[in-house]
């Protein structure tokens, strides 16, 4: 059986019969990765400890001839914060589930895998309690995940007609401007007229918006963007990555029934 390494983040497990796991990872050298640790649920496992959701591991994987299956794993980095916190547990799956639902087996992506690690890693870093910090590393997550998807919404000229959106003859108010997730970015004052869904972003939110998909975490992290901006950002990034990216992520659901009951 020809066997292979990766350097992997695990993402998702789930029991098979007995006493088997099937594994899902997102892997530095091949991808997505799914494959079956054997006797992982047994009390004695060898692999106690090592799969658990969001550790960082070194792995040796045999080919099988229907999955392949987990032969080795070693920990490189494990983010405990994570699974204590149900927050930041939450927001990591929304993480987890967005590249499961977007990335494939054997299309490596360095950037996605660096993108996933530093999120995790700063999500475990935070204090508890810490929800609009979490908030805006998920913000910061989707901006960069839609830039190396090339996904990046147009901001500096009108989605329709291509407009400079900020000459003064087409913004004749400065106080932000007019957004479609449909056309993926700037509507210009004339093309306004006849777009529906448009959402008005206003100066400050503009300007983080535009600066983010540059940004670098610990700046965004360390920004005063406050609860309701960031509320916006999350909102409007969230539309447009279902929009365009064409997926259903049901973690941004209970992210928000989480959000009703902790107001209560
Ligand atoms: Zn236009």
């Amino acid at each position: 059986m020809a066997t292979y390494k990766a350097k992997s983040i695990v993402l998702k497990s789930y029991r098979l019969g007995e006493s088997d796991k099937i594994i899902r990872l997102l892997s530095m050298e091949h991808g997505i990765i799914s494959a079956v640790a054997k006797g992982a649920c047994n009390f004695k496992s060898r692999f106690s400890g090592r799969l658990e959701l969001f550790n960082i591991i070194d792995c040796e994987i045999s080919t099988g001839r229907n999955l392949d299956v987990i032969s080795q794993a070693e920990i490189i980095e494990v983010f405990r914060g994570i699974s204590s916190d149900f927050f930041k547990f939450n927001i990591s799956q929304i993480i987890s589930e967005i590249t499961l639902k977007t990335q494939s087996e054997g299309a490596p992506s360095t950037n996605i895998f660096r993108l996933l690690y530093v999120a995790l890693r700063e999500i475990n870093k935070c204090c508890p309690d810490a929800n609009i910090t979490l908030k805006k590393i998920l913000v910061f997550f989707l901006a960069k995940f839609l830039k190396i998807m090339g996904y990046v919404p147009l901001f500096d000229s009108c989605s329709i007609c291509g407009r400079n959106i900020f000459a003064q003859e087409t913004v004749p108010d400065q106080k932000g401007f007019m957004f479609s997730i449909k056309y993926g970015g700037a509507i210009c004052h004339e093309c306004r007229k006849n777009v529906e869904g448009l959402l008005f972003i206003d100066k400050t939110c503009a300007e983080i918006l535009i600066s983010l998909f540059s940004a670098k975490i610990e700046n965004i992290i360390s920004s005063n963007v406050t609860e309701k901006n960031t509320d916006n950002l999350l909102n409007i990034l969230e539309n447009y990555f279902i929009h365009h990216m064409d997926i259903r992520i049901d973690s941004f659901d209970y992210l928000k029934k989480i959000e009703k009951i902790q107001l209560y």
